[in-house]
């Protein structure tokens, strides 16, 4: 099975619910955290973690996910439906 870490989101104005991090996928080139360093963070693996679900925006959520160099951070919205990548 995937290595994946799943994040719920809870803002009130986003369409995107929950996040994944593959860490399979994961090289933790760290430009998500360049992006938005209020949501992700590196753990002592060198993997991408989610330190704040619900601090940023959707637009800058979104630039983070396609910031990714092995599309690692998976987004869904509120149905469940992946919205990226
Ligand atoms: S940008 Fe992708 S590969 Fe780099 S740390 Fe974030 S999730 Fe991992």
């Amino acid at each position: 099975m995937a290595n994946q870490k799943e994040y719920i989101r809870n803002r009130a104005d986003s369409n995107i619910s929950k996040i994944i991090i593959d860490r399979d996928l994961c090289i933790g080139a760290a430009s998500c955290i360049a992006v938005s360093g209020s949501t992700f963070e590196l753990d002592n693996e060198n993997k991408a973690v989610v330190i704040g679900a619900d601090t940023a925006d959707d637009e800058t959520l979104k630039m983070a996910a396609e910031s990714c160099p092995t599309k690692a951070i998976l987004l869904f919205d509120k149905e469940g439906k992946q919205v990226y990548p």
